[in-house]
């Protein structure tokens, strides 16, 4: 898997690092997980027990640490702090060990770290998004997101799961509908007025959008539409006629991958979908990132990946979409609980990077 494609994963070539040469632990434990085993000593500092580096995994493992391992959130989007190519002098320094090993890549790899001063769409200086956020403005850019993206339908037949915590009657089908309307309001698309039943067919986005944990007392519901119900579909990819500073596509990605600060603007395309009479929505998980390990934002190029030919297959790989339905679709009868299971978590596992503790 490439994890930027101006840094692709290399291919063995002559070693001239290995990862004990670093200093950095959090840097020599990328290194050993991304170099090669081996033990022919190290050209560098003749230790056998390091994994061997060459140009292009020196590459590899400072576009982790160093590009990915700076990113830094903004309100919408976000941005790696360092980056490096082999046109720049090295401008980064460091007060700790870590200047050693930035002094070790930037001659090994022929390249230089500098200051990144990135695009501002990635910072969510992007129109329509800003014109979401503008009462005056924000309705023109929903009714243009209802009519832009596809329509997807839910089939009967077709399995997701609603899990809960402490539910007190798990043979109470109604324990699986929305919410009480007193506890309507605090989510990404509900509202006092609009219940949302959320759920996903994926299981561990489940979990982590139900925030549980060991402790918790979980039931899962598996349920499934008694008619096609129409949903909007937020996770397209839109193919688009613009720059990123005016896409449509662009300013959705961003909203849900934004925290609460962002809710009131996607309950406003809830509430206007469910007028357009939409039975809900289909829109990317906040945690997608998380569950496919896909990068926040990647780009190739200076351009975000989303914009090339033939993008929507690979940009979906990265998505896992959740499935919100308006009302109480149980109570009503457009939502049968198929079957109630009770849910416990028997191992999790983390996959983690490093980056720079001082930027
Ligand atoms: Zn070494």
């Amino acid at each position: 898997m490439s994890i930027n494609a101006e840094v692709s994963e290399p291919d063995d070539g002559t070693p001239l690092l290995c990862s004990e040469c670093f200093r950095d632990v959090g840097l020599r434990l990328d290194a050993a997980r991304f170099g090669m085993a081996s033990r022919q000593p190290c050209p560098n500092c003749g230790s056998s027990s390091g994994a061997l580096l060459d140009e292009g995994r020196i590459r590899w493992v400072a576009h982790r640490f160093f590009v990915l391992g700076s990113l830094t959130k903004a309100e919408y989007g976000g941005a790696p702090v360092i980056e490096f190519n082999n046109l720049r002098a090295n401008e980064v320094s460091f007060l700790t060990e870590l200047q050693h090993d930035v002094e070790l890549i930037c001659e090994n790899a022929g390249v230089g770290f500098f200051h990144y001063g990135p695009p501002l769409w990635r910072l969510g200086y992007i129109e329509p998004l800003e014109a979401l956020q503008d009462h005056d403005r924000a309705d023109s850019v929903i009714q243009r997101i209802l009519t832009e993206f596809p329509e997807a339908s839910l089939e009967p037949g077709e399995i997701f799961f609603r899990l809960r915590k402490d539910v007190s009657s798990p043979g109470d089908d109604k324990q699986f509908d929305s919410p009480p309307r007193a506890v309507c309001g605090a989510g990404r698309l509900d509202t006092m007025d609009l219940p949302v039943l959320y759920g996903s067919s994926d299981l561990q986005v489940c979990v982590h959008e139900c925030r549980a944990t060991v402790d918790d007392r979980l039931h899962v519901a598996s349920l499934e539409a008694t008619r096609p119900l129409r949903l909007l579909d937020l996770t397209a990819v839109l193919t688009e006629e613009c720059t990123t500073f005016e896409s449509l596509d662009m300013t959705v990605h961003l909203l849900f991958l934004a925290g609460p600060h962002s809710y009131p603007h996607s309950r406003a395309i809830a509430e206007a979908a469910k007028k357009a009479g939409f039975d809900g929505l289909l829109f990317p998980s906040y945690f997608s990132l998380l569950r496919t390990g896909a990068p926040f934002l990647e780009t190739a190029f200076g351009l975000t990946t989303r914009v090339f030919h033939d993008a929507s297959s690979r940009e979906a790989g990265k998505i896992v979409p959740n499935i919100a339905l308006f009302g109480r679709p149980v109570e009503d009868g457009l939502i049968h609980v198929r079957c109630v299971n009770r849910l416990y978590l028997r191992q999790v596992a983390y996959d983690v990077g490093f980056g720079p503790a001082d930027i």
